[in-house]
């Protein structure tokens, strides 16, 4: 392939991985935009494999790596449950990061083509920046992968003096990176960048490892910003357009989701990385500390429910991570279904951090079919509550604690919440009283107009769905 149309290749892949971003705006072109994001990304490696950069002897090897990562890749896939893609996400981020790294080594050492003067030094930057980057992302996912898998705890781990530690290593980074380019060899260059290398994948590890559980949505969205900006770096190494461009698209759009996710949580980014928020439980009350929920839950049966909701007219439901683990979206759809038959008004109420992901929710009530119309964000449905019947809360617990309203102790004060001890009777199901991500009492149980319904969110709700049904 000749490289003029290549480039025109590259401008095609381009255009449709912006297409595919806007389409995955919005629920009902998301399908569309994934389309669109699959035909760039088969254009893009096409265009490469074969354009001028590309010699022969150099296709095997990539068709052979093509192989061994696409088999992975599809079996992992097709492996992963829906609850377990936060986690996936969060590796797949990782690599992004260590191929960082890997290419800037790689184009380090590689002295085929001779640079002199600002070229060297502006190469050198790249590298130098690209492996800061790389290795901030691959350390900083592997410890959000442990994090979101619970393999890690989500407690934050506030070293003493962290905010100094962190200014200190900054300092020595800047540092290292003047001897880096000054270095009269790559043999000599090599200490300077070995040593950044091992600061920055400290930093990463640091950085998330200092981050509370009600933090991690925005250090999910954080890292994929980060990702795009190590592949963007990547692109600048190997002077390849496409990559630079994929990058930034990546970069930018994984700031603006962190900035939104901020704002969801009324959080300020500089403070969600200064870490802290939400970490572990709240501190006894005497101490200044969180209240604990006073009183006595008030347990309900599968066929009450089924008789609270048939005689209502207007319900919303809540769905949080809990309906994930369950996989209850199709009965969830299934009683929607039967009640808008009976004419009851039923909507959904969706939490900007519910589940584990970004749009986790809209992804499994879409997959039920659940229409887009009754599917509302928070803003948009918050103020109703207090004229709905029923609030039906499907394995939520954090998005719905009422403590981040009333309670400015409580480790989520601050943080805005569904309203849906508003509704004239609000229904709790979940298994146990066990805390939700955040680690956080929640004062909702206890409430008089509360009920709960106890059990697998699947299993209750087939038996709501045949006493609705009887
Ligand atoms: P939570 O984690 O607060 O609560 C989920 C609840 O679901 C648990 O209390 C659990 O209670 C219940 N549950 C678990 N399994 C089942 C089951 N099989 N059937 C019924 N209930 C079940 O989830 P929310 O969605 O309310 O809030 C999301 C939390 O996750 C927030 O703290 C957010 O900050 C955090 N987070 C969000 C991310 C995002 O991008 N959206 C990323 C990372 C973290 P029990 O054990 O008693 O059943």
């Amino acid at each position: 392939m000749s490289s003029s149309l290549a480039t025109v290749a590259y401008i095609g892949a381009t255009i449709l991985f912006i297409l595919s971003l806007g389409g995955l705006s919005n629920p009902e072109t998301a399908r569309r935009g994934n389309l669109f994001g699959m035909l760039g990304m088969a254009i893009a490696v096409l265009a490469t494999v074969l354009g001028p950069r590309v010699t022969l002897d150099g296709v095997g090897y990539i068709v052979g790596a093509l192989v061994v990562g696409g088999a992975i890749g599809l079996v992992a896939a097709k492996k992963v449950q829906m609850t377990q893609m936060p986690e996936l996400v969060a590796l797949m981020h990782s690599l992004v990061g260590l191929a960082a790294c890997l290419v800037g080594f790689a184009s380090y050492v590689d002295t085929s083509t001779k640079l002199q003067g600002a070229e060297k030094v502006i190469h050198e930057v790249e590298v130098y920046v690209g492996i800061l980057i790389g290795a901030v992302t691959f350390s900083g996912s592997i410890v959000a992968f442990g994090k979101l898998s619970g393999k890690i705890g989500g407690k934050p781990l506030l070293l003493p003096a962290r905010h100094g530690l962190n200014l200190v290593a900054l300092l020595v980074v800047i540092w290292f990176g003047r001897e880096f380019v000054m270095a009269p060899s790559v043999d000599a260059g090599m200490t300077p960048l070995l040593v950044m290398t091992v600061i920055a994948l400290l930093f990463g590890i640091h950085m998330v490892m200092a981050i509370g559980g009600a933090d991690m949505p925005v250090v999910v969205s954080m890292l994929n910003s980060y990702s795009g900006w190590a592949a963007a770096a990547t692109g600048f190494m190997l002077s390849n357009d496409l990559l630079i461009v994929t990058g930034a698209l990546v970069g930018s759009s994984g700031a603006i989701l962190s900035y939104i996710m901020c704002r969801a949580m009324n959080r300020n980014f500089f403070s969600v990385i200064a870490g802290g928020f939400g970490g572990g439980a709240p501190a006894p009350k005497a101490a200044g500390g969180a209240a604990e929920p006073q009183g006595e839950v008030q347990p309900v049966s599968a066929a009450e429910t089924a008789e609270l909701l048939r005689e209502a007219k207007s319900v919303i439901i809540v769905p949080g991570y809990g309906m994930a683990v369950a996989q209850a979206q199709h009965t969830v759809y299934e009683i929607t279904k039967l009640l808008r038959e009976k004419g009851v008004n039923v909507r959904f109420a969706i939490h900007p951090v519910a589940g584990r992901m970004p749009g986790h929710m809209n992804v499994l009530l879409a997959e039920a079919k659940v229409p887009y119309d009754i599917v509302l964000e928070m803003d948009e449905i918050n103020e109703d509550f207090p004229d709905a019947d029923v609030s039906m809360v499907i394995g939520a617990n954090d998005i719905v604690n009422p403590a981040a309203q009333d309670d400015p102790a409580s480790p989520i004060a601050g943080m805005p919440v569904l309203e849906v001890w508003k509704a004239r009777t609000s229904i709790v199901m979940k298994r146990s009283m066990a805390s939700g991500y955040a680690g956080v009492d929640n004062p909702l149980f206890y409430k008089d107009n509360n009920r709960m319904l106890f059990g697998d969110a699947k299993k209750m709700l087939d038996e709501v769905l045949g006493a609705l049904k009887a």
